[in-house]
This record gives structure tokens, sequence and C-alpha cells, in this order.
């Protein structure tokens, strides 16, 4: 289908249909090493060094499942609101692929780890409940590379270096009715993923790969309509695209009197349209049945409740209780909260700082401003969150004024050294002594008739100079509110 025929799919066309959207998404697991073997999984190793004769499907040997894989299994689905199965079982879903040299994928089947789901979104300030049909553990393919190496036109090359790294495939129910809905799931999948550290979902790394399922029927019409899928799309921009072009292209389809095909299909991010790869398999096609070298996966209820009390708080009720505890607003409480780093950063900074709302605002004014400026992750800070709350409470006390934090705090940013080592050093300590103001503030006086006479005379706002020149002569130290007191006094 070319981009001429999705021009047919005029706007009001398109208004007339209702999308049907459904997501599988694929998560690698952070474990150290692979699901059924103890090959490392790390990324970027010479290709076909992390291998060994499980992974590299050699007959004969055997898969031994990852204790750790199950573990971070378990908790994907509970952040997911999914009931944990006390029994699981794993399946061979045989097919051909030059990087798939077991000639199947252990996967689930009929017996996935984890089912029952759901996930709240919210778009245009309506909030929904998107079910979570299932969640099950398989293991990853090779990889083929066509490109990056001398001759490369004329050869492929196999890197079994990702064949058996632990992932979980995440099936959403067909709930989901706009690309927005379906970026602003994906958004709350990988946020809840991210934050119990059970994957990075670096979509760059493939890490978290999304495959969209794509219907469209006439509004009001009960019955769904034949779907296409649209494989592997690895960033948010290109899953609202691929969705958008795909109900367009349907519709046009549809209204010029075609028909849909169940079909797998790719998204072109350079032709911004999706084409067909193959006609789509169903189930039977894969000939699964229950994997003979591994025994049904057991979950007692202990293991699933040390699992369950060992799980970090998840990012809402993170962000209710910032807002609950720390009287944030709901804006800082999103940014806040937004990742597991930040959140943890601000919590130690909140608690040291005896400020929660003045360590909010340090975590994303200045702290912020200045990691994005150096492209710097908060996990990396030169400024730890203790250093940061111990700021805070000195700005809070009275120690140092506003003006002198901002110069402490980016001295503190480029030797990573405590604020009260830096004041000392530096001589920064605010000055509220009224004693040894007075001298500074009569100098003031004398020096600038002109501006007294002008203040007596009626014009108060030349206070701000003379106040300007008193923190001059302090380097920024003096209390501004003290030396202000004591001009007003001092002029009568
Ligand atoms: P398969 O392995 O064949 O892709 P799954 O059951 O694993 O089948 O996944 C099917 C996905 O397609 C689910 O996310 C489901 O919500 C979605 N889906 C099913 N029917 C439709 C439909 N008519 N339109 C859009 N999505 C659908
Ligand atoms: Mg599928
Ligand atoms: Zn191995």
């Amino acid at each position: 289908m070319s981009s001429s025929a999705i021009a047919a799919a005029t706007p009001e066309m398109i208004a007339r249909y209702e999308p049907v959207i459904g997501l599988e998404v694929h998560v690698q697991l952070a474990t150290s090493t692979k699901i059924f073997c103890g090959c490392p999984t790390g990324f970027g190793a010479p290709p076909n060094t992390n291998v060994c004769p499980v992974c590299l499907g050699l007959p004969g040997a055997l898969p031994v499942l990852s204790r750790e894989a199950v573990e971070l299994a378990i908790k994907g689905s509970l952040a997911l609101n999914c009931e944990v199965r006390p029994r699981s079982r794993f399946a061979r879903k045989n097919y051909f692929y030059p990087d798939l040299p077991k000639g199947y994928q252990i996967s689930q089947y009929d017996e996935p780890v984890a089912e029952h789901g759901w996930l709240d979104i919210t778009v245009d300030g309506v909030t929904k409940r998107i079910g979570v049909t299932r969640v099950h553990m398989e293991d990853d393919a090779g990889k083929s590379v066509h490109d990056g190496f001398k001759d490369s036109d004329d050869y492929s090359y196999v890197d079994l270096n990702r064949s058996g790294t632990p992932l979980i495939e995440i099936v959403s129910e067909p709930d989901m009715r706009s690309a927005d809905e379906a970026h602003a799931y994906l958004t709350e999948l990988k946020q809840r993923i991210q934050f119990i550290e059970v994957s990075t979902c670096d979509m760059e790394k493939g890490h978290l790969r999304c495959d969209a399922n794509v219907s469209v029927r006439l509004k009001g019409a009960e019955k769904f309509g034949t779907r296409a899928e649209v494989k592997n799309l690895n960033s948010f921009r290109f899953l609202k695209q691929a969705i958008d072009f795909e109900v367009a292209r349907q519709v046009a389809l549809l209204e010029s009197g075609g028909r849909i095909v169940q079909e797998t299909r790719l998204y072109n991010p350079d032709r911004e349209e999706t084409f067909s790869m193959r006609s789509k398999e169903d189930a039977h096609d894969y000939r699964y049945f229950p994997e003979p070298d591994l025994v049904p996966l057991r979950i007692s209820e202990k293991w699933l409740s040390d699992v369950r009390s060992s799980m970090p708080e998840l990012p809402g009720t993170k962000r209710a209780r910032f807002i609950g505890e720390f009287g944030l607003s709901e804006y800082d409480a999103d940014v806040l909260t937004a990742e597991r780093a930040t959140a943890e950063y601000f919590e130690t900074a909140a608690g040291i700082s005896g400020n929660p709302k003045m360590a909010a605002n340090w975590v994303m004014g200045d702290l912020m401003a200045m990691l994005k400026a150096e492209s710097m992750d908060i996990s990396l800070s030169p400024v730890s969150a203790a250093h940061l709350g111990e700021l805070v409470k000195l700005i809070a006390s009275g120690e140092i004024s506003g003006k002198i934090a901002k110069e402490v705090f980016s001295k503190m940013f480029s030797t990573g050294d405590a604020p009260a080592s830096i004041i000392e050093r530096e001589g920064l300590k605010q000055i509220s002594d009224t004693g040894a103001l007075e001298k500074i503030i009569a100098d003031v006086i004398e020096a600038n008739p002109k501006q007294v006479e002008q203040y007596r005379g009626g014009k108060t706002t030349v206070i701000n100079f003379l106040v300007g020149q008193a923190m001059k002569a302090t380097r920024g130290q003096a209390n501004v509110g003290v030396v202000t007191e004591l001009f007003k006094q001092k002029l009568g």
C-alpha cells in the first residue's frame, strides 16, 4: 500500500471508525546471566563470545532455569497488578530462524507465570483502566547482522551473544482506542518496570520492544475488525506514527471495498509507513508443546511473599506520599517520581534538610539544570543527596543567604565537597550579627550623602541602593533582612 492510498483516507472517513489496539511488550530482564545457562548478558561483547552449549542450542545440552530471572518476572508481574500463578509451565514454540539455533524458543503458552493485571492511564484528563492479559517468560534469540562489516553486501552474520537472554512478554487486552492511549500505556509500563529495576528498559539497546496490534471498526460496531500486528517498534514516536498510519491504511482499504488480512507488518520510520512482512501465523503454526527439559515452575506462597516484600515502593504510591507527607504540588511530585534515582535522591535530601519543599526546589531547579548542562545522570551527581540536604538546611536556618547558596552549590558541584567545608574555607557564612554590620552600614551612609538625603526626602526606594552597597561590601554575605532593618533604624 502506498502513501497515496493513505491520503485516500480523509479525516471524515477516519472519524467514522474506532481504532482498537492491543500491545505486546518484550522486556529484557536485568539479570547478570542468561535464563537457562550461566553465560553473561552484558551488552557489546565481541560477537559469539558470551555463549555455551546451552545457548548455542547444541544437541544434548540441558537448560537450567535462573532463579533470578523468575524473581524479576514475579516483580514485573506484581508491578502490573497481575496475579502470579502458583504453577506455570514452559513450552516450546517452534520456528526456524538463522539466529535461533535450537529451532524453537522456550516460552510459556497456556500456563504463563502471571495473568489478569491492569494499568491505569490518563489521557486528556480521563483515567481509564487497560487490562494486562498475561505475562510470560521466554528466552531471546540471537541477532542477525546485515551491515557494519566489510563486504556487508555479500554476507550476513549471526551473533549468538543475545541467545538465551531472559525476557518477559507482557500482553495487553485490546483496550486502547487511540495512539495516545497506547503511548500512555507504554509510558506507564516502562516507568514501573524501570522503577523496580526489573529492566533498564533501554529502547536503544532493545531492552524494551513493542509490537502493536491494530484494527478498526465502524463506531458503534460491537465486533472487532481483523488486526494487523506491527512488529518491533523501538521508540515511542514510532509507536504513535505506526498506529496512526495503520489506522489510516485500514480505513482507506475498507472504504475502497477492500478487506483487511491478518498479517505481520513492519514500520519504516523513513517513509513513515508500515509494510507487510508475512501473513500472520496462528498459534497452531508454532506447534507449541510442553518443554520436556524443564519441570513446571512452582512459585510457593512463601517465595511470592518474600519477593513481594522485597519490592520498592511503586511510583504512584511514592507520588501520593510526597504530596501527603511533604506537601509537594502534584507537578513537583510527578517530576520527582519520574525516575527512581531522582525520587530517592530527593527523599534523602529532604530528610536531612528539614525543609522538603525547599529541597524539592533545589533538586528540580539548580541540580537538574546543572546535571542537564553536563549531560550527567543523577546517580553520578557530584553533589550527593546528603550534601544538598545540608545546603538547604543551612539556607533554611539563615546561616547562608540564598545568593551565597548558589555560589556554594556551584562549588559543591565542581568539587564534590560538603557545603559546610566550602563555607568555612571561603569564609562565606552569612553575617547576621548586628554589631558586625553596624560599622559597614555607617560607612555606606557616610559614602552616599546624596542618596541618604533623597531617602530622608521621601524617596524610600533608594534604600535598595544602600542595601546593595552594604551587600557588595560584605561580598553578599550580609543578611539582607537585617541590613534593611538597620538602614531603616539609622535613617529614621
Ligand atoms: P499472537 O501471539 O498471535 O500475537 P497474542 O494473544 O499473544 O496473539 O496477542 C494478541 C494481541 O492482539 C493482544 O495484545 C490483544 O489485545 C490484541 N488483539 C487481539 N484482537 C485484536 C483486534 N481485533 N484488534 C486489535 N488488537 C487485538
Ligand atoms: Mg503477537
Ligand atoms: Zn550459555
